[in-house]
């Protein structure tokens, strides 16, 4: 597996695969792999003929006093992950690299600027998909792929990358990819390691109340109200939960619905100790 640094390093090398006629897909992460991540790059693997996948701690989609700075990395251990799964190359950059400005500082960013980054985790986090966004666009006009790969896990993330990916015509296609969860039905995730063994069992309860939500829709019930209080219900009974909001919204749109049907997402995110994990499922 090749580890490159620097950009004209990614482009040069994928110049060549192109030149070979080789089809390229492309994993963007933060680092701290777990088998989530190695999921994506095993379907991406499966896919295409060559894997590229970032590991890119992006400074401009947090907020002060938000977890920048003590967000796990590992990236030796992300490497041997990486490679057994089939990646091709790994892009590490530095900050300045990916920011010529230092610092994390850009003049120009990608935004939506309909209501989708506004809702669920954009209540709490306003500017945060404008850092998405504009990382991922970076990283699309780098590598240029044929795909990349999603987990749904970020469910919301997932449905403004399609819109912007529409809206700009990028040519790319996205693929989503299922949650990969721990045997107890907690979602993986690379903040799951700041858990402290109380916090770490409380943390199933976001499961549990997900398949509540499933159970009610399943048995007939409409009313996303009546499920969204039966979910934070759910998750309240845990002293060490502090709920940040559940919605059902389309999983497309991102707007809020009444009457839940096929396609609805329930979305939680939730505070267990220092630590914000979310989590979601589509009836
Ligand atoms: P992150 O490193 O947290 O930015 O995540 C990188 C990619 O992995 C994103 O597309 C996430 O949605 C995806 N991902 C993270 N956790 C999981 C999981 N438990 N299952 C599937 N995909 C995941």
């Amino acid at each position: 597996m090749i580890i490159a640094n620097t950009i004209s390093q990614v482009r040069d090398q994928v110049r060549q695969w192109r030149r070979e006629g080789l089809t390229v897909g492309l994993v963007p992460t933060m680092g701290y792999l777990h088998e989530g991540h190695g999921s994506l790059v095993g379907k991406a693997a499966e896919d295409c003929d060559r894997v590229v996948a970032s590991v890119f701690v992006n400074p401009t989609q947090f907020a002060p006093g938000e977890d920048l700075a003590s967000y796990p990395r590992d990236f030796e251990r992300d490497c041997e992950i990486l490679e057994k799964q089939g990646c091709s190359m790994v892009f590490h950059p530095s900050v300045d690299e990916m920011y010529p400005d230092g610092n994390g500082k850009t003049d120009t960013y990608i935004e939506i600027l309909n209501d989708m980054p506004k809702q669920l985790c954009g209540r709490t986090r306003p500017n945060h998909f404008r850092g998405v966004c504009t990382v991922v666009g970076k990283l699309f006009n780098i590598v240029l792929p044929d795909k990349a790969y999603f987990g749904e896990k970020d469910a919301q993330q997932l449905a403004i990358i399609r819109r912007m990916v529409r809206d700009l015509s990028y040519g790319i296609e996205i693929v989503g990819c299922p949650i990969v969860r721990e045997p107890d039905g907690l979602a993986k995730s690379s903040r799951n390691i700041h858990l402290k063994p109380d916090e770490r069992k409380a943390a199933v309860a976001l499961y549990r109340s997900l398949k509540i939500a499933e159970e009610m829709a399943s048995d007939g019930e409409k009313s996303s109200k009546t499920i969204t209080d039966a979910v934070r219900a759910e998750i309240e009974k845990e002293p060490l939960a502090e709920v940040e909001y559940v919605s059902a919204v389309d999983s497309l749109s991102m707007e809020p619905v009444e009457t839940v049907g096929k396609g609805t997402l329930i979305a939680i995110a939730v505070r267990i100790g220092q630590t914000r994990l979310i989590d979601n499922c589509v009836l």
